[in-house]
């Protein structure tokens, strides 16, 4: 049996990370999918609860996909689920270079081997951060993420506005 580990920031899931899951999940035969909050990409819009119960949701129609969050180093999780592979998504040429330093970083403490899976072109400008800013300020971002994505994007921005008026 074949085990991936598919780890990132996730906030939110969007549907460039789904390609990736869904190919995942046709080539090995089990994906665990973790969220962790990244210090360098700040405080998040959402909470790791949130962004994992968001992932459940997107992957309940695939069985050989598992979620869970972490705090440790990813080598750490890779090791304790004994997984035998890193999968890592692809968009452009400037993700191979930081996402190949990190490969290489992680075989050299743990042994673990990182695979790449490359985006499909139409998915392949999506970036959580970016969903979050045009989200933030009122735009449509329902074709790029799952459908329980939108709604909870949509309840947190109404939130946020609310709080900033009272
Ligand atoms: P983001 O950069 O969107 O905030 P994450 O940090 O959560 O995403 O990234 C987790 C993994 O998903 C990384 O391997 C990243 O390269 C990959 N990834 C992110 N966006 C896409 C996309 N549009 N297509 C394919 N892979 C992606």
């Amino acid at each position: 049996m074949t085990k991936v580990l598919y780890p990132g920031s996730f906030d939110p899931v969007h549907n460039g990370h789904v390609e990736i899951v869904e190919t995942a999940s046709s080539l090995f035969d089990h994906v665990v999918v973790a969220t962790i909050r990244n210090p360098q990409k700040g405080r998040g819009l959402f909470d790791l609860d949130e962004r994992m119960a968001m992932l459940e949701e997107s992957f309940a129609h695939l069985s050989n996909v598992s979620v869970t969050l972490f705090s440790s180093l990813v080598v750490d999780l890779a090791t304790e689920l004994e997984a035998d592979f890193i999968v890592k998504g692809l968009r452009a040429v400037s993700d191979f270079e930081n996402e190949l330093q990190m490969a290489q970083m992680n075989n050299e403490v743990s042994g673990v081997h990182t695979l790449f899976i490359p985006s499909a072109s139409k998915y392949s400008f999506l970036a959580s951060k970016l969903i979050r800013e045009i989200a933030v300020f009122g735009g449509d971002v329902s074709g790029m993420v799952p459908p329980s994505v939108a709604s909870r994007l949509a309840e947190r921005v109404r939130e946020t506005n609310e709080e900033k008026k009272s």
